[in-house]
């Protein structure tokens, strides 16, 4: 098992991948170990990490304070049940939470993934209006490229051209889809950017459970960045319409996009926010779903008199004990700094690939730089191309992307620059 074709082979015919197919899967490369911002490959070869595995990874891999987290942890309990027990390492982490999110948000339930932190916030959102007596409001808004995992709910409130809607289609709950927001992060603010949600909700408020999107960055749907106001005038509008706000920071919470939580940019505080990803620093899955006294309070009011949901490994110890070692570091070290200092190696760096004539646009937000192509690129032969340069970097669509580890040194952030902007010119 140990020689890497026999691994590799194996891998081909049994294991699959994030959207891969069983009959002609793309090539994997073989991962011996990380640290810090570094990946060694089975055959020695090192690549520089663009990726954090997914936003995740924040303080990069194999770090001493969170295996020592995790390893004291492992003395006490690796694992308990959640229903009629408790513990430190979920209440300390429950502090934390309450105190850095935005002031509204005092009740967290933890579960095991982004996907079902979002089928949590969407679930408590329709109990919410179940418990007040409203039996219309059972649908949610959201704008399109929006990316909210991949469990049934959520792929209903994905974007429905490029989401599952097409091969689910009677099958999967419909929504209401407004125009993705026009209006540029670090542009002037135009209302009409807002024009088609406004519309959306005025129309259709009566059986709007919740609007569900990513606040200033949209993800996995598109890597965009746009105006704060747009969320302002969102706020607003909800709070008139009697429409719950659910915001998605699994991608954007910890600082990723230069404030702690992307809500910070607009001063918008949602009634249901979800947490994942970085939150254990890339170390376990593990995700949150927070939410107001007042939604908590009305779902305990009514019949059934509990909130319907309790994942096994709930409030899993280690997890907790990862996340509250993470945060601690993040919160300790001069985090802003960094990300502006990361902002702007980016913004100088990547903006030679603006006037390339396979680009469309370049832009830069926090830790997140984004090279956008004309067209898709052929994701096997550019993958290829990454790893040779050295560096990890994995495109999909027309997007060539990165999102660093906080830790990142200025040479090593070059390293990937270049190598993003080389490939955009051989593309
Ligand atoms: C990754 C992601 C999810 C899904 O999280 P999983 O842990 O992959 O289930 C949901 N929303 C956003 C914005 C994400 O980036």
């Amino acid at each position: 098992m140990n020689d890497i074709s026999t691994l590799l082979s194996y891998d081909k015919q049994h294991i699959w991948h994030p959207y891969t197919s069983a009959t002609t899967p793309l090539p994997v490369y073989p991962v011996k170990s990380a640290k810090g911002v570094w990946i060694e490959l089975m055959d020695d070869r090192k690549l520089v990490d663009g990726m954090s595995s997914w936003w995740a990874a924040i303080h990069g891999y194999n770090h001493p304070v969170l295996n020592e987290a995790i390893h004291k942890q492992t003395g006490q309990m690796a694992h308990i049940m959640f229903g009629g027990l408790t513990h430190e390492p979920a209440v300390a982490l429950t502090k934390k939470l309450v105190e850095i999110t935005p002031s509204s948000l005092d009740w967290v339930f933890f579960s095991d993934s982004g996907s079902v932190a979002v089928e949590v916030a969407l679930k408590m959102a329709l109990q919410y209006w179940h418990a007040r007596g409203n039996t219309h409001k059972c649908k949610f808004a959201t704008i399109r490229n929006g990316y909210y995992g991949d469990t049934w709910h959520t792929m209903s409130v994905c974007d429905p051209g490029t989401g599952m809607h097409t091969i689910w289609k009677g099958r999967l709950n419909v929504q209401h889809f407004a125009e993705q927001p026009q209006c540029r992060f670090g542009g002037d603010w135009d209302p009409e950017s807002f024009t088609s949600m406004k519309n959306l909700l005025m129309e259709n408020h009566q059986e709007i459970a919740a609007v569900v999107l990513e606040p200033i960055v949209q993800g996995a749907g598109g890597m965009w960045f746009y105006h704060p106001q747009y969320l302002k005038e969102l706020r607003k509008l909800c709070d008139e319409l009697d429409i719950l706000l659910i915001c998605d920071e699994i991608a954007t919470g910890f600082g990723r996009t230069g404030e702690l939580f992307a809500c910070h940019h607009a001063q918008v505080s949602p009634d249901i926010l979800c947490l994942g990803k970085a939150l254990t620093g890339g170390y376990m899955s593990f995700a949150a779903t927070l939410t107001s006294k007042k939604v908590a309070e009305t779902i305990s009011s009514q019949a059934p008199g509990v909130f319907m949901h309790g994942p096994t490994f709930m409030g899993n110890p280690l997890a907790c004990a990862v996340a509250n070692a993470s945060l601690q570091l993040l919160l300790d070290s001069d985090w802003k700094l960094r990300i502006r200092s990361l902002e702007t190696q980016l913004r100088e760096e990547l903006e030679e690939a603006r006037h390339l004539n396979a680009v469309q646009d370049v832009r830069v937000l926090g830790a997140i730089g984004v090279i956008e192509m004309k067209a898709p690129v052929d994701m096997a032969k550019v993958q290829a191309q990454f790893v040779k340069k050295g560096v990890w970097i994995r495109p999909f669509g027309k997007l060539i992307y990165t999102m660093p580890p906080f830790i990142m040194e200025k040479e090593q952030l070059s390293k990937l620059t270049q190598a993003m902007v080389e490939v955009a010119r051989e593309g």
